[in-house]
C-alpha cells in the first residue's frame, strides 16, 4: 500500500517523501481515508503508531481542498493536546507535512507569555494545536474564535481526561459550531473516555491499532527488585555494570526527578531532568540535548515525557512505578521503536507491588524478576502474575554475609525464578483490578 494509494495530493506526497516515510502504518491505512470522506472517528492508537500523520494528513488535505479561507483571529482545525511537550512534537510534524500547503499552523500552551500567541493568532490559523487551559484563556479574551471549526482532534484523550481537564474540554465543547468533524485518539477506551466520545462525536467509526513496540516484543522487560531507600544506589550501580550508553529515566516525583539529577550530576554523570516545575524553555533544552545525544540521562515525569518522540533509545528505566498502568506502556515504548531493539528495567519495591500486578494485567504478561546480588531487598516484593493475583507473605531474605552480599551469582543477574518458587502456594489473596486509574494531578 502507498499514500498516494490512499488518495492523498500531491503537495502531501512530496512532504511524506521528503520526510522519508514510504508506507503508511496500520493506524495511517485505517484513519485516512474515513477523515478524508469527513467522518468521525474514535481510536485506540498512542505515540509510536504514526497516529499523528495519521489525522494530520487528512485534515491538511481537506483544510486545502474544502472551506472558507481563514479569517482574522479564527481557527478551522483545533489539535486538542494534553501537554505542551506534545503541542510542539505534534505542531512540528503538521508543519512538516504542510510544507508545500498554503495553510498557517500555530501552537498555543501554557506556561509561556500569552501575548505573542495572541499577536500571532491575529491573522487566523488553519491548525491551531493547543493544551486545552490555554485555548480557554485566548478564547476568552477573545483572541481566538471558534465559529469557523470545521474539525476537532483530541489527542491523547485519556491522559487529557487524567490531568483533569474535562471541565475545559466541556467548556471548548459548548463553544464550538455544532456542525463539524471529530476526531478522538486515546490509548485506552475508559467508560470516561466513551462518555466523552457519546457525547463529542456523531457515528464515530471505531478503528483500533495495538501499540506498536509492547505487541512486537521488540523491548526486552524485566523488574529488579529493590528496597525503596536504595533505588538511586541501585540505578548508578546498573548504569556502570550494564554501560548503560543512554538512559532515559522515570521517577514518580519532581522531587524524585531532582534527587536523581543532582545525585548523578555530583558524580560527574551527565544528567538532565525535565517536569511541570521548570520553565517551558528549559524543558525544552532539556530534551533538545538529550535527543542530539549531548546528555546520557534524562530524568522525567510521566506527564513530561508523554508523548515524546525520542527515536533509538535503547533504555528506559522506571525509577519508580506510574501510579497509571498504561503510563507503562507509554513510558517503554519510548524504546524498540523502528525495528530497534530496546530495553526497560523497572526498580520494584515491596510498597509498589500492587502496580507492578496492574501493569502485568494490563500487558498480559509476568514481568521477569531479576536481583542484583549487593541489592537483594530486605522487604521481599511478594510474587505477582499477570492473573493479577499477588501471593502474600514471602519468605525474608537471607541476609547477605558480607557486605558485598553476593555469594549468589556475583556479578551476574540473577533471575529470580526464585521470588516466585519462594512464595507459598497460597491461595490469591486479591485480584486487582484491569489497570489503576490513581490518583490524579493536574501538572507533572
Ligand atoms: P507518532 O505515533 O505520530 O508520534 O509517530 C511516531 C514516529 O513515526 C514519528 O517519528 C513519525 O515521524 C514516524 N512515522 C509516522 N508515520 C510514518 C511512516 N508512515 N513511515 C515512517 N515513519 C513514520
Amino acid at each position: 500500500m502507498t499514500f498516494a494509494s490512499l488518495g492523498l495530493i500531491e503537495p502531501l506526497l512530496r512532504a511524506l517523501e521528503a520526510l522519508g516515510y514510504q508506507t503508511p502504518t496500520p493506524v495511517q491505512a485505517k484513519a485516512i481515508p474515513p477523515v478524508l470522506e469527513g467522518r468521525d472517528l474514535m481510536a485506540a492508537a498512542q505515540t509510536g503508531t504514526g497516529k499523528t500523520a495519521g489525522f494530520a494528513l487528512p485534515l491538511l488535505q481537506r483544510l486545502t481542498m474544502e472551506g472558507p479561507k481563514v479569517a482574522a483571529n479564527s481557527v478551522r482545525a483545533l489539535v486538542l493536546v494534553p501537554t505542551r511537550e506534545l503541542a510542539e512534537q505534534v505542531h512540528e510534524a503538521i508543519r512538516q507535512y504542510a510544507e508545500h500547503l498554503p495553510l498557517a499552523t500555530y501552537a498555543v500552551y501554557g506556561g509561556v507569555s500569552i501575548n505573542p500567541q495572541m499577536m500571532k493568532l491575529r491573522r487566523g490559523v488553519d491548525v491551531l494545536v493547543a493544551t486545552p487551559g490555554r485555548l480557554l484563556d485566548l478564547h476568552r479574551q477573545n483572541a481566538v474564535k471558534f465559529s469557523q471549526v470545521q474539525t476537532l482532534i483530541l489527542d491523547e484523550a485519556d491522559r487529557m481526561l487524567d490531568l483533569g481537564f474535562s471541565e475545559e474540554l466541556r467548556d471548548i465543547y459548548a463553544a464550538l459550531p455544532k456542525r463539524r468533524q471529530t476526531l478522538l485518539f486515546s490509548a485506552t477506551f475508559s467508560d470516561s473516555i466513551r462518555a466523552l466520545a457519546g457525547q463529542m462525536l456523531d457515528n464515530p467509526l471505531s478503528i483500533e491499532v495495538s501499540p506498536r513496540n509492547v505487541a512486537a516484543s521488540s523491548v526486552k522487560q524485566w523488574v529488579v527488585t529493590v528496597d525503596k531507600k536504595r533505588k538511586s544506589e541501585l540505578f548508578i550501580h546498573l548504569l556502570k555494570k550494564q554501560r548503560w550508553s543512554q538512559v532515559l529515566v522515570f521517577a514518580k516525583t519532581r522531587v524524585g526527578v531532582d534527587q536523581l539529577v543532582d545525585r548523578l550530576q555530583g558524580l560527574s554523570i551527565n544528567a538532565d531532568g525535565i517536569h511541570g516545575d521548570k520553565p517551558q524553555a528549559t524543558r525544552q533544552r532539556a530534551l533538545d540535548r538529550f535527543k542530539a545525544g549531548e546528555v546520557q540521562i534524562l530524568v522525567a515525569t510521566d506527564v513530561a515525557a508523554r508523548g515524546l518522540d525520542i527515536d533509538d533509545l535503547p533504555t528506559v528505566v522506571n525509577l519508580d512505578l506510574p501510579i497509571v498502568a498504561e503510563d507503562y506502556v507509554h513510558r517503554i515504548g519510548r524504546t524498540g521503536r523502528a525495528g530497534q531493539t530496546g530495553e526497560a528495567i523497572s526498580l520494584v519495591c515491596a510498597d509498589e507491588v500492587e502496580l507492578l500486578s496492574s501493569i502485568e494485567v494490563l500487558t498480559r504478561q509476568t514481568l521477569q524478576r531479576r536481583e542484583e546480588p549487593d541489592f537483594i531487598p530486605e522487604h521481599r516484593v511478594p510474587a505477582t502474575d499477570a492473573s493479577g493475583q499477588i501471593l502474600k507473605k514471602p519468605k525474608k531474605p537471607k541476609k547477605p554475609k558480607t557486605g558485598g552480599g553476593g555469594k549468589r551469582n556475583l556479578g551476574k543477574w540473577v533471575d529470580s525464578g526464585e521470588t516466585v518458587a519462594e512464595a507459598p502456594a497460597a491461595k490469591p489473596v486479591r485480584k486487582v483490578p484491569a489497570f489503576n486509574t490513581g490518583p490524579r494531578k493536574r501538572k507533572p
